[in-house]
């Protein structure tokens, strides 16, 4: 698993015009809809269909 999650669609337009953003870690911008946002992981799943 890598460091740093990419988006690869913008959550809130779907573009993939995504660019690191500066300053604070795993952000983004969308240079469509210039908002900027972080990706945070929550924590590990389980995988469906298994106890
Ligand atoms: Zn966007």
């Amino acid at each position: 698993m890598s460091e740093r999650a990419q988006p690869f669609h913008c959550p809130y337009c779907g573009d993939e015009n995504l660019w690191p953003h500066e300053g604070e870690d795993r952000s983004w911008e969308c240079r469509s809809c210039l908002r900027a946002f972080t990706v945070k992981m929550l924590g590990m799943i389980r995988p469906v269909g298994q106890q």
